[in-house]
């Protein structure tokens, strides 16, 4: 077979060449610094920590082979892709206290377009690799309205829509579950926040979040 990302001849997806250059270009390999307090890759200790600040991680810049293969997940379609990307999650998950998996669901025009759910692929595959629990908490195409909302969060607002109060979900927050959301690519962090705003109405907890890019 070919490396899905440079052509040349490979064994796995993606070949050692395009793999070390996508653990070069993680905020883990590139940021010598690390954050004081939660130990996570920190480009210079005089800005605030992403993660302390917000609870969000993202694996790599959006650029390069990152953004590539992200445009061949997503834009192109090839769900094979979701092995590699579930696994930069692993180390993200590691520093993290029993997480809990919510993935965030693709929209319902990329859904049809590509014909699969990006997160929910990379969720069901962290879950039987890693043994990471996961819950499907939100569905796209929602249409309630919420008064602890900026503006930015009403415009993406109706589109995603929390599910009925779940029963699991109430269960995992009992037994000191960690809600973890998953993204892909964070632009102006509008979805996450938004998602975070109505896990907090509706469950009370506050979740953490995980990206595989930040643009
Ligand atoms: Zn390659
Ligand atoms: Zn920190």
């Amino acid at each position: 077979m070919v490396c899905i990302h440079c052509g040349r001849l490979s064994d796995s997806l993606a070949c050692p060449i395009c793999t070390q250059a996508l653990q070069d270009l993680s905020y883990e390999s590139q940021y010598r610094q690390r954050c004081p307090d939660c130990g996570r890759p920190q480009l210079d200790r005089a800005y605030p920590c992403l993660f302390c600040q917000r609870g969000i991680q993202a694996y790599a810049p959006y650029t390069s082979v990152v953004a590539t293969l992200l445009r061949q997940f997503k834009g192109e379609g090839q769900r094979s892709l979701s092995k590699v990307f579930a696994p930069l999650f692993i180390p993200m998950l590691a520093s993290i206290e029993n997480p809990l998996l919510i993935p965030v669901p693709a929209s319902n025009k990329g859904f049809s377009d590509r014909g699969f759910d990006q997160m929910l692929l990379i969720a069901r595959l962290l879950k039987r690799t890693g043994g990471y629990p996961y819950l499907r908490l939100f569905a796209q195409e929602g249409k309630g309205q919420s008064k602890f909302l900026s503006m930015r969060e009403r415009q993406v607002r109706h589109t995603l829509t929390l599910l009925p109060l779940n029963e699991k979900a109430i269960q995992a927050k009992k037994s000191g579950h960690t809600f973890v959301l998953l993204d892909d690519i964070y632009t102006t962090g509008a979805t996450l926040s938004l998602s975070k705003t109505l896990l907090a109405e509706a469950y009370g907890i506050e979740a953490l979040s995980l990206v595989i890019a930040m643009v």
